[in-house]
């Protein structure tokens, strides 16, 4: 299974218009479930005092990879930003439903309108950081990566547009994905790099002038979202259920790939509870109408056995500059007490 929608080939040519879109949907009372305990009591008129930003290489990765934990934050008065590095041009088109020729002629479009379904759905602010997407290389030796992509760009010329996002929205949590890119694509790898260096950088005066004034964000987070132990669980309770677990074909090839990568799952320091919120995390990902078919796999665990097995989505905490106690439950453990209302 892939843990990442944008696939490979290049369908459209380069120079896709920059698009620089921000905008803040009010929440979708609708569609948005409300939370059992008193953190949807916040007081929206208050300006948020918790800032939450997550950092993505593509527009999908973002319902795909802790899209409940900040749909969750949301309905709790928190501020969230998604940044998403490229457009996604060199997707692939991944729903047959969607393969037509007039979506194919105008990929960067439908993928624009797609994330503004998602956000809207999620309830949270998103920007795209105006890059071009690297595609994934396929092929043994793979092609070079194509002029102008993200991934080839230098480190400070991709992480100045970020470290000006993070001084804009001054976070006090950041999101990313490991030194891996938590799956093998070169624009996953580029986002994890270019997230350490705006939070390293960020902070100092003397680095990116002209980009805002210095921020530093106090807390950075990997996600951990594809992971044996969910997956184990998750099979287990399905048949426990008598239900067919798609996820024993996943279990050997998981370990073929594990063993060839020699890589072993990072630590989860951080677990999320956000099972009311897996619902809306699915419509996000159907709204990516062109990554993602409704019949796939990926829908083939019921909702309530995902939140029965597994309620959490889990994080890796990488960075911190506050005093914390592992492990967490919260996002914002340790900040909370250092960020007055
Ligand atoms: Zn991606």
């Amino acid at each position: 299974m892939h843990d990442d929608f944008s696939g490979a080939a290049a369908l459209v040519p380069t120079g896709a218009p920059v698009v620089r879109a921000d905008t803040r949907p009010a929440p979708r009372e609708d569609v948005l479930p409300a939370m059992g305990d008193d953190s949807a009591a916040t007081d929206r008129r208050q300006p948020a005092p918790l800032r939450l930003m997550a950092v993505h290489a593509h527009p999908d990765d973002e319902s795909s990879k802790g899209a409940a934990t900040m749909a969750r934050y949301v309905r709790s008065g928190v501020d969230v930003l998604v940044c998403t590095l490229t457009g996604g041009e060199r997707g692939d088109i991944l729903n047959k439903a969607m393969d037509r020729p007039e979506i194919r002629a105008d990929l960067p479009r439908v993928r624009r309108e797609e994330m503004a379904r998602a956000r809207e759905i999620l309830g949270v602010s998103q920007q795209f950081l105006g890059f071009t997407d690297s595609g994934l290389p396929e092929g043994d030796p793979p092609p070079p990566l194509p002029d102008g992509c993200f991934a080839l760009e230098k480190l400070e010329d991709a992480a100045q547009p970020l470290v000006q996002a993070v001084r804009e929205f001054r976070p006090h949590v950041m999101l990313t994905y490991d030194e891996n890119g938590g799956y093998p694509h070169p624009d996953h790898v580029m986002t994890h790099r270019v997230s350490v260096e705006a939070f390293d950088a960020a902070a100092d005066p003397d680095r990116y002038p002209g980009s805002g004034e210095p921020w530093q964000p106090l807390k950075m987070y990997y996600f951990v979202s594809f992971h044996k132990a969910r997956f184990t669980a998750l099979h287990e309770e399905m048949e426990r259920r008598g239900l067919e677990s798609p996820y024993a074909e996943w279990f050997k090839r998981w370990d073929d790939e594990d063993r060839a990568a020699s890589r072993p799952e990072l630590e989860i320091t951080t677990r999320i509870p956000c099972a009311d919120f897996f619902g809306l995390r699915d419509q996000a990902l159907i709204a990516h109408a062109t990554q993602i078919d409704p019949e796939s796999s990926w829908f083939a665990c019921p909702l309530e056995v995902q939140q029965a097995a597994w309620p959490t989505e889990d994080y890796h905490l990488a960075r911190s500059m506050v005093d914390t106690e592992l492990p967490e439950d919260d996002l914002f453990a340790g900040v909370r007490e250092k960020v007055s209302p």
